[in-house]
């Protein structure tokens, strides 16, 4: 209450019931991260506030904030009111964010009056540029980021329907996995026309990259020769940084980066992990959370394994999972299963 208004009678703190102790040892080197902007204070309390309630209460992760900006202090105050974990706030460098130097800007601009032209999402924005290149190459050598080695990704906006009373970070730790995901979908192909060839372009030159028994199956319906622009929907990620900061990834980000298609296209950061995770990692270091009911505006993932969605006490309709949706890519997923 604010200063000289009387508080109203409050229920005693003993009638309270806490949350389980965190058994620190136990807990995965993880963070719980978001990139937000400070006008998404308040979708950004109510995701933030939706995980703590649904998983994060039970295990106190930390959280970490980037913004291309600084955060407001309202913003900080009203996600560390939310939070059961340590909690920081970082701003990203500017090399991290901004077009570099090496971009043609005249064909950059081209390529954003065209897309947009064509009515294609963001086609005409350069910030969304900025922040997909962020989140394929960047985000992971972000200062705050380097004590952890796993990293769920949490944006403003987004929904948990289920309870989450286990570790993700643990589970793929202990099962050798580097890249969790629910929901998987098709791309639009106008958005990263030449992604394919400039990828099929790396694995020539860099074929000690691609791992044995990788995921190609789930990325390409025909061994390869073209993409069927299936990928992890990256807005939702539990995966190891350790990954990304590894020799493949590193090899391809430079490669993609070099060719300027963040920004002469719009490629995006889902495609660009999921085909390095596709392609450098073994099929069985993808993972489905299908435990996870999550939801990002239109589309939710509601479990539908035997008891999980009772087991989590979900609040999702299984009915309206998006896994088996027309354009969901879920049936290329289970092919390689
Ligand atoms: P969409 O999910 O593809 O529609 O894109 P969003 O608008 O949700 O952006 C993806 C993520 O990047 C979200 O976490 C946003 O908060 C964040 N984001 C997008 N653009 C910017 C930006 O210009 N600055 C900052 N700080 N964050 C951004
Ligand atoms: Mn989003």
């Amino acid at each position: 209450a604010g200063w000289g208004t009387p508080s109203p009678p409050a229920v005693p703190t003993d009638y309270f019931h806490p949350a389980p102790p965190a058994n620190a040892s136990a807990r995965a080197n993880a963070t719980l991260l978001m990139l937000a902007r400070n006008a998404d204070t308040e979708s950004a309390v109510r995701s933030v506030r939706e995980l703590e309630q649904s998983f994060n209460q039970r295990f106190n992760y930390p959280w970490v904030f980037l913004n291309d900006d600084d955060f407001s202090d309202d913003f900080k105050t009203r996600i560390s009111n939310v939070v059961s974990g340590p909690v920081s706030f970082g701003r990203v460098p500017r090399e991290h964010w901004v077009q570099p130097a090496s971009i043609d800007e005249d064909r950059a601009r081209a390529g954003r009056e065209k897309m947009e032209k064509d009515g294609i999402i963001y086609g005409g924005s350069l910030s969304y540029r900025n922040m997909c290149r962020f989140n394929s190459g960047f985000f992971y050598r972000h200062p705050l980021l380097q004590q952890y080695r796993w990293y769920w990704r949490v944006e403003p906006d987004v929904h948990f329907h289920c309870d989450t009373p286990f570790d993700p970070f643990r589970y793929l730790a202990d099962h050798g996995k580097v890249y969790g995901f629910t929901i998987t979908m098709y791309e639009y192909e106008a958005t990263i026309p030449t992604l394919w060839e400039t990828t099929k372009e790396f694995m020539r030159l860099h074929p000690e990259h691609v791992a044995q028994d990788n995921a190609m199956g789930y990325i390409s319906d025909n061994g390869g020769e073209t993409y069927n622009l299936c990928h992890f929907w990256s807005n939702f990620e539990i995966a190891d940084m350790d990954f990304w900061r590894g020799d493949a990834y590193s090899a391809y980000f430079d490669f993609l980066d070099a060719k300027g298609g963040f920004y002469y296209e719009r490629w995006g950061d889902a495609p660009v992990h999921s085909l390095a995770a596709a392609l450098f990692a073994r099929k069985e270091q993808i993972h489905l959370f299908d435990e996870i009911g999550y939801e990002h505006n239109p589309y939710t993932h509601c479990p539908r394994g035997a008891g999980a969605w009772a087991r989590g006490r979900c609040s999702c309709n299984p009915q309206g999972s998006f896994d088996y949706d027309g354009y969901s890519c879920m049936r290329q997923w289970d092919r390689i299963q």
